[in-house]
């Protein structure tokens, strides 16, 4: 079982979305669902350069006309939203992309304003999570997030090497990562993330070292370590056996760095240190969420959905386009998406938990599907692998089943999102 397939950060992936037909009004989605305790995400599709790397939903070098017609169409999404979901409360926010800081700070101010008066959400009181880069992690914008009160920055640095963000397709220069880096600090956030990214061409044990420590000089409160997916296309050109080695390797020794410096590790990428800031715990198993922005996904127990998806810059470009010149109506039902029934929800709780440190709680699971999660999924070829533990209260992943949690998580989809995703047209 190769160890990098893919990164489950959320089942089923949007791949396995399809259009809905007919397109279910937002209050009909939403109907019976709990939704005092939800989850408030904003996607912002801009970035100033597109890393070589990337994957996600975003366009670079967007003008300014284009930045204020999205968050026009954001306002109208989240009039339409909130009409859908008049008794919705927010217990945690966060704002993703993209890179939500190409937002100039007025910008921001009005993304924040929208997320406070039309989503009625008290940024007094709830968490709120925001996405960085090093050359837009300006003391302006940080400004505006602060008094806002704006609890956890993540930083996308990815290497301290000025050759390995060039070879990861990333120009920058480490006196601009370390002066974001301390902009970020002097705000006083309460929680500092720093992403960093190994596997890249060139990329030795000392240097990985190099980048470790020069992270842990900040003494962030949390630190992601992100495997490379994108073959390196220069260079030594690693076959992919080498290159598996390599970035297990890495992992290994980046994982018993932080463990050494008194990190501790959540799951196999998110690493943070005990007893820093925390706020309400969002469980993503089982609370819902509610995306704004055209890349963003929501999530009811039932129902996923969000809209058009696409990684081309054509296509990207084409559905960004579109979601701006959406009358407000258009906001008021569900496009794209994937209905989970009772396997699904299932077998969504089990990779969504089984991939974090902890584990799976075995009597929770019991309390929300009446069955044993043994029962439902027999674990057998991970235990037989030495991937998985189990006692009587929890079913875990060892130290090297974490180290393959890319493997794991996709071979437990279903059937089912396996077909889905492996016939998506991705533009
Ligand atoms: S900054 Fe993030 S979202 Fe933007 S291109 Fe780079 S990896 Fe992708």
């Amino acid at each position: 079982m190769r160890p990098y397939e893919g990164y489950v950060y959320a089942y089923p992936h949007k791949t396995a979305y399809r259009p809905l037909d007919p397109r279910p009004p937002l209050r009909d989605v939403w109907e019976g669902e709990c939704a005092d305790a939800l989850f408030l995400y904003l996607h912002v599709p801009f970035c100033e350069m597109r890393c070589g790397f990337c994957n996600l939903f975003t366009r670079t070098g967007a003008p300014a006309e284009l930045v204020a017609a999205y968050l026009d169409a954001l306002r109208r999404q989240a009039e339409a939203t909130r009409e859908a979901l008049p008794a919705a409360r927010f217990a945690t926010a966060a704002i993703g992309g993209g890179t939500p800081t190409y937002l100039e700070a007025a910008e921001l101010t009005r993304l924040l304003d929208l997320a406070e008066t039309t989503m009625g959400v008290d940024f007094a009181s709830v968490p709120l999570g925001i996405e960085t880069s090093p050359a837009t992690a300006t003391p302006d914008r940080l400004a505006v997030l602060a008094e806002r009160g704006a609890t956890r920055v993540s930083i996308g640095v990815q290497s301290f090497v000025d050759a390995e963000a060039r070879a990861a397709i990333r120009p920058q220069r480490r006196a601009e990562v370390e002066a974001a880096l301390a902009a970020i600090r002097a705000a006083g956030f309460p929680a500092l993330n720093i992403d960093l990214i190994y596997g890249i061409d060139g990329q030795t044990p000392a240097t990985w070292r190099h980048s470790l420590d020069a992270a842990l000089a900040w003494r962030p409160e949390e630190i992601y370590l992100y495997p490379l997916y994108v073959r390196p296309l220069t260079g030594l050109g690693l076959r992919a056996h080498d290159w598996d080695d390599q970035r297990l390797g890495l992992y290994r020794q980046g994982r018993d760095h932080l463990l050494a410096a008194g990190y501790e590790q959540v799951s196999m990428r998110m690493f943070r240190l005990p007893g820093g800031a925390s706020g309400t715990e969002y469980c993503c198993q089982t609370d819902g969420m509610v995306g704004l922005g055209c890349g963003a996904r929501s999530y009811t127990s039932r129902l996923h959905y969000s809209f058009e998806y696409a990684v081309g810059v054509r296509h990207v470009r084409a559905i960004i386009d579109e979601f701006v010149r959406l009358p407000r109506d258009a906001f008021t039902v569900a496009n794209v998406g994937f209905t989970l029934d009772d396997p699904e929800r299932r077998r969504r709780h089990l990779i969504q938990s089984l991939l974090q440190a902890e584990g799976l709680d075995r009597a929770l699971y019991k309390t929300r599907f009446g069955a044993d999660v043994l029962d439902d999924f027999p674990l057998d070829e991970f235990a037989g692998r030495g991937w998985v533990e189990e006692d009587s209260a929890h079913v875990r992943l060892t130290p090297e089943g974490l180290a393959h949690s890319d493997a794991i998580g996709p071979a437990l989809f279903s059937p089912a999102v396996r077909a889905l995703m492996g016939s998506y047209d991705l533009r």
